[in-house]
Formats: C-alpha cells, structure tokens, sequence
C-alpha cells in the first residue's frame, strides 16, 4: 500500500461534491479547488424577502430510480407535483378559454411525445438541420384545426424553449432524445435544494480539502513517464497564482466554461474532445422571481370557490403566448412562462411568480440589468416594466391594489456568470450530426484520462437520460470517481449503483 493518491476536483457543484464523496470514501486524498466562496455552482438560494428561493435547479426530473428524488426523500425536502390550472394568455392578451386551451395543450404534450419517439427511432437518419419546430409544424399541417388553433398550438409549443433554454426552431429534432428524462413526473422541490446540496457535500466537506476564490487558469502535464504509467502529476494554477499538483485531476466546469477556456489547458486538448466542446450547445435559461404583498391571482377563485363550492382555480401555470401588447426588440421572441408558487404545500407557498425566461429574451433582460444593484430602485423598475404586462393579466389583477404591485423582485444572472459557463445548461442545436458521440467523447476524455491523468465530469457528461440536469451532474461524478478509482486501482465504494453510461439513448424510458 502506497501513500493516498492526490486527486484533485476542480469545482464543487453537485458533480464535484459526490466525486470527492466517492473518492474519499476509497481512500484518496481529495482537494477541491472552487472559484467562488461557496459550493453548490449552479445549485444556490437567494433569500426573497423571507423566502428562498432556488436560482438554478428547482425541478427533480422523474421520480424512477433518481438519487436526487431518493436524497431529497432521505432529507425532508418537500418535492412537490404542481397540478392544477394552467392558462394560456393569447397574443393579444386575452384569456384563452379553457377548451381551446386544453386542446391545444394537449397538442403540445402529445407532439412532443411523438417528437421523442420519432427522435429516438430515426435518429441518425433525420437531417441535421431539421428542428422541433418543423416536426411540430408538419404535425400541425396534418390536422383539421382552424387556423387560429393552428397558430395557438404553435405558439404553445414555442413555450418549449424554456425547457431546452433556446427557442425551438434551434432544437434538433435529431438530438432531441438527448432531451428526455427519467421517466415520471417532474416534481418542483418546494423547500428548495439547499438540504439535498447539504447532503450531497457531506463527505467532501467534512474529509476534502476546499480552497474557496480558487478559480483555476491553467492545467498543465508532463509527457507520460513510461516507467511508472500510472503517476501523473497534473499541475494546476489558480487565478491567485496557487500552484498544486495532483495525481489525477477531475474538471467538472460547466460546458460554457470549457467552451471559453480551452486555452487554459497545456498541451492543448485533443481535436476530438475540442470538437465536442464546440458540437454541444449551451443553453441560456433565466428565471425571475416577482413577489408580491399577496397572491392576488387567487382573490377570484376565491370568490368563484365560495360562491359555486367548486374547486379552486386559482391558475398554477400561466402562459403569456408571443405578446403584441408589449413592445419588445424585434427580432426577439417575447413569450413568458410563469409558475405560481402560492400553490406550495405549507410552509413553502409564498405570493410569488416564478417567471422562465429563455433564448435571446433571456440574455436582453440580463443585459438589461446587467450592472445594477439587486437593491437599486432602477433594478425594481427595469424588471417590472418587462413584467408587468404579463402578469396584469392574470385574474384578479387590480392596477388600483396594493397587492398587485410587486414588494420584491429577483432575477439570475447565469449569463454573465463566467463560472456556471455563462449560461444554464448543455443542449442540442440543429447542425449538430453526432452529438450522442460528442457527449461519450466529453465523458471519456478522449484518453485524457489514461493519458495525462485528466478526467471530466458535469451535467453535460451525463448518462443520457439525465443530461442537462442534477440527477445527471450527480451520476457524472460518481462516473468520474469511478474511472479515476480503476485507474488508480482503488476500490469502488459507492460506486456500484452507479448507472452504465453507455445506455443508448432512450432505452430506459
Ligand atoms: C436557471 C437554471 C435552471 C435549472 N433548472 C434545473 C432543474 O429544474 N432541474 C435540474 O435537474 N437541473 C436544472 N438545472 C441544471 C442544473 O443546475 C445543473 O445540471 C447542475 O447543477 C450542474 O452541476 P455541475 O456540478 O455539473 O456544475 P456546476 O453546478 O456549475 O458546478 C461547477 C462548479 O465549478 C466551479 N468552477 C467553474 N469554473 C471554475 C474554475 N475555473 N475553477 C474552479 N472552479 C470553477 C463553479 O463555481 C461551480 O461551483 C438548471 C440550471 C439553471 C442555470
């Protein structure tokens, strides 16, 4: 028995946090170098005046065979399913009624599905530059719908994009399977992540090295020592001119940081593993959480409630369809996205929208913002002004109240974030020919890893089903963990739930 390997985690998001776990639970030494003061990466609450509040990740995705669904079980994390009213607001901002509404929901849901199927069974053979939206579009064409339905069901359907963090006529219908996940519902974690991050980061915290503001600049390797081809000395510099050296090193910045720094790497990434990087899109969701004194969205299903003894229809999900009754950059898609969070199980409900924002609308409001204080008055006004329009048009909605304007109002800022790769998460744009191999290529390393010791890990390394997601990010690094523990000849405590990474895509669902 040698002395413990050195590994060394760049990054303590939810990747990073359970591979030091598994690699400390093996016997390795662990140091994580971490850019910011925290851990958690893109997993982070904000208070909102008395409320948390998640700004990155607020869903699990599917409750079948997730660690992140079985932690947040194991933690008393209120996972909630969110039904109930769900409403559309027309472009012109009327009220849909409901059958129009639910049909053209029903359209959305149903053609996605089929989208998924069809991705999953003519993958390769679909052109490249084929999108979601031109499936969508020849589905509708076969329909009998009038033509004002054919434009409400498409313009549901563009409400998408808030999913995969781009518009939809950017989606690739090829690679749109690498978008399905887990199966089962979606759950909104109500209590926020922060228990289930807490869990995640148990062992690291307690038995890894964290050095904080440890932003790293350049990761350096010798040529291969034939005589002893399992030492690799990686050496690493932080941005405040630390120096560390390592035995293996494990990367798990977001893919938009990659995409940004391939420089930092020293001999250059191989061209394949360079080609992946720039293959594999970034998505740029945003959220922006509006507060208000009360849910004033409920004051007219209360009154329906006490006068008809029906249940109540206070609307949980509301779309703003593209809107012509705002005025907005041309050019830009302007659709909203709001989830009510008065809704919540107790103690979680608080009279707060949740609005998702994507794509170009996305990145024009974070520029919008992009120097202002939270405090400021001019950060207030900026946003309600974007917002306002959409949600006077909720029920109840009174100009004259006290209780329709807003008492706080928060928005993230992912895409001026350089550490969360100025952006939310991988996705899959049209142009793109072989992205399940690109997304093997990041999980391998290309060689790297035999080669110079180098292995990667992130949302954007995830088995398939859970590319893009928590779940994902959590199976990556017990991936990584493990890869690093055969080569090093550890052992694999932990590691045999692990889920087989080269499941084809679609295979489980
Ligand atoms: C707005 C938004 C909404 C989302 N919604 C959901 C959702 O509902 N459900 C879901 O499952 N997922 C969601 N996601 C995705 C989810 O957040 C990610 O998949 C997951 O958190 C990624 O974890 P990670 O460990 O791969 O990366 P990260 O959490 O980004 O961790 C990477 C870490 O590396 C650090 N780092 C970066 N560069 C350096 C450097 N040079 N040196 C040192 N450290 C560095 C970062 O500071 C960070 O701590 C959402 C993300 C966003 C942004």
């Amino acid at each position: 028995m040698g002395p413990k390997p050195h590994i060394g985690v760049v990054g303590s998001g939810i990747s990073g946090l359970r591979c030091a776990d598994i690699l400390v639970q093996n016997g390795a030494r662990v140091t994580i170098l971490e850019a910011r003061d925290r851990i958690g990466g893109r997993v982070h609450q904000n208070d909102l005046a008395g409320h948390l509040v998640d700004l990155g990740p607020n869903w699990i995705h599917g409750k079948g065979e997730n660690p992140i669904m079985s932690i947040a079980e194991a933690t008393q994390t209120v996972a909630h399913d969110p039904e109930g009213r769900n409403i559309s607001i027309s472009c012109d901002g009327q009220l849909v009624n409901e059958e129009r509404a639910t049909k053209s929901a029903e359209f959305v849901w149903t053609t996605i599905e089929q989208a998924f199927e069809y991705s999953n069974q003519h993958g390769d053979s679909i052109p490249s530059e084929q999108s979601l939206f031109d499936f969508i579009q020849e589905k509708l064409e076969k329909t009998d719908f009038s033509d004002e339905d054919k434009i409400l069901c498409l313009d549901s359907c563009k409400l998408w994009g808030a999913y995969v963090g781009d518009p939809i006529e950017r989606q690739s219908l090829r690679f749109f399977r690498l978008e399905e996940c887990i199966d089962g519902n979606n759950y909104f974690v109500a209590s926020t992540y922060q228990r289930i991050l807490q869990h995640v980061a148990k062992t690291a915290l307690a038995q890894a090295n964290i050095r904080f503001k440890q932003p790293v600049m350049k990761v350096e390797t010798p040529p291969k020592n034939e005589q002893e081809p399992n030492q690799n000395q990686v050496t690493v510099t932080t941005a405040s001119g630390e120096i560390y050296k390592f035995d293996q090193l494990v990367i798990t910045c977001p893919l938009g940081w990659l995409k940004r720094n391939t420089e930092a790497f020293e001999p250059q990434l191989p061209r394949r593993f360079l080609q992946a990087v720039n293959n594999i899109s970034y998505g740029r969701l945003e959220k922006v959480f509006v507060k208000f004194p009360e849910a004033f969205w409920h004051s007219e299903s209360t009154k329906t409630t006490q006068a008809s003894k029906a249940q109540p229809t206070s609307p949980v999900f509301a779309q703003f369809l593209e809107p012509t009754y705002t005025s907005h950059p041309k050019d830009i898609q302007w659709n909203q996205e709001c989830l009510s969070l008065s809704n919540l199980p107790s103690p979680c409900a608080q009279p707060t929208l949740l609005f998702y924002t994507y794509g170009p609308c996305g990145t024009n409001i974070v520029n919008q913002i992009a120097d202002l204080d939270e405090t400021s008055i001019e950060y207030k006004q900026i946003l309600t002004n974007i917002l306002e329009p959409f949600y006077s048009k909720l029920p109840g909605y009174d100009p004259s109240s006290p209780s329709c304007k807003p008492s706080s109002i928060l928005a993230t800022r992912w895409q001026l974030d350089p550490y969360a790769g100025n952006g939310s998460y991988c996705n899959f744009q049209i142009g793109l020919t072989a992205g399940d191999e690109d997304i093997e290529v990041l999980r391998s390393g290309d060689g790297l890893g035999a080669e110079r010791g180098i292995w990667f890990a992130g949302e954007h390394t995830a088995p398939f089903v859970a590319l893009g997601t928590t779940t994902g990010a959590y199976w990556s690094g017990e991936r990584a963990a493990a890869q690093v523990c055969e080569r090093l000849g550890l052992g694999s405590v932990g590691v045999e739930s692990m889920r087989n990474d080269s499941l084809p895509s679609g295979s489980e669902k």
